[in-house]
């Protein structure tokens, strides 16, 4: 994995993000913003499964003054997500949100950002700027305010990556040139609490969008593969094009867009982290994908150990094995481990054999022996 590539830390409410800060997780709430109760509570649920920073929707002024009641109840840092109305980010920064999301390509009035970016450095509070291929300005229309329809753009027409000719005009420019118009206006007001994100469907586009915008400027980016799907075909094509990036030492904060409950993005996100091991502080389940040797249920094992372990919060390896081929050696190698046999299983704990438990025991055991080394840990 290369190393990771410097950018200029900020804060978002408590939350670092960018330089030597871990990589954080986020997520967006699904919840009607108005609705404090509803989106109290999803922000509250996201955060139990480790979700760092979370954004809500702006869609009206309501949205905006609601805000200030759903920080008010929550903890982790709270982000506005602001399309079309400059004046939603001048309410949500009343609001006292700890972060803005502005889309360059639908504010396009130059006055009106700076009229959001004056409010945000005097109550210094970042800005993401959130460049999206299903917002881009027209093609010839970045920073114009007035240009033709969604519908004829032209942006459709742009060759994507890998498709375009030498010197021809690209997706990737586009993207690129719209989020380097925005932070141009930001710069001259001497802000620089900055973030950025360059998201498309296309993880081609997406991947060389970033990797050309990291070598221009020193900001931190958020990472995201938009509109990606549903839990599975969204999570897989999260995990590549995310995957690509932070191997290239890309990447400072990360969300997982998924048509699904809002706590799966953040499982895939946690997941996608540890898998490069950028994250180490929390358990990573080892587990056969079980086979006719399996003389027990491997399958309801392992996916019941994965929910329990989702509540503990220490960096604890375990490993599920159905049998002694790999059991033995993968359930040894973690901190606690269980190798299934004829009927029963034998658990180890920091590579020793710790006991031996009937097949209806194997889950209690298993969370048991887990539970003490978390004791240990935590000692
Ligand atoms: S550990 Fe045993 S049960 Fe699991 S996949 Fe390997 S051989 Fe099959």
């Amino acid at each position: 994995m290369r190393k990771r590539r410097i950018t200029k830390a900020l804060n978002v409410g408590d939350v670092k993000v960018g330089g030597d800060a871990p990589v954080t997780v986020q997520s967006m709430t699904k919840t009607d913003t108005r609705d404090v109760k509803a989106t109290v509570e999803q922000i509250k649920g996201l955060e139990e499964a480790g979700c760092e920073i979370i954004r809500c929707a702006v869609p009206d002024m309501e949205a905006a003054k609601a805000l200030a009641e759903i920080k008010r109840q929550t903890r982790i840092p709270l982000i506005a997500d602001i399309h079309f109305h400059h004046q939603l980010a001048l309410q949500a920064l009343k609001s006292g949100v700890d972060c803005l999301r502005l889309n360059p390509g639908n504010i396009r009035d130059r006055a009106k950002v700076e009229e959001v970016v004056l409010e945000a450095k005097a109550r210094q509070v970042p800005i993401r700027i959130g460049v999206n291929f299903g917002s881009l300005p027209p093609v010839g229309g970045i920073g114009i305010t007035r240009g033709l329809s969604r519908h004829t753009d032209g942006v459709n027409a742009l060759p994507k990556a890998g498709d375009a000719a030498e010197g021809e005009y690209s997706v990737v420019d586009h993207m690129v040139e719209t989020g380097l118009w925005e932070i141009g206006i930001l710069e001259s007001l001497d802000f620089d609490l900055i973030k950025i994100s360059l998201k498309a469907f296309d993880i081609d586009t997406t991947v060389e969008a970033y990797r050309r915008l990291a070598d221009m400027v020193p900001y931190p980016f958020h990472l995201g593969i938009t509109e990606a799907g549903t839990a599975k075909s969204g999570s897989i094509r999260s995990a590549i094009g995310l995957g690509m990036l932070l191997y290239d030492g890309i990447g400072d904060t990360i969300r997982v867009s998924l048509s699904d409950d809002p706590r799966e993005e953040v499982y895939t996100g946690l997941e996608i982290l540890k898998g490069l091991e950028l994250r180490k502080d929390s358990p990573v389940l080892v587990a056969c994908p079980s086979c006719g040797r399996a003389d027990v249920d491997i399958r309801q094992l392992a996916n019941d150990v994965d929910g329990m372990l989702r509540k503990i919060k220490s960096p604890i390896k375990v490993a599920v094995m159905g049998c002694e081929v790999n059991g033995p050696g993968e359930a040894k190698d973690a901190d606690v481990g269980i190798a299934a046999g004829a009927g029963r299983a034998i658990i180890f704990r920091k590579g020793k054999k710790s006991r031996i438990v009937a097949e209806a025991d194997m889950l209690t055991a298993l969370m048991e022996e887990v539970r003490l080394v978390e004791a240990e840990l935590e000692a």
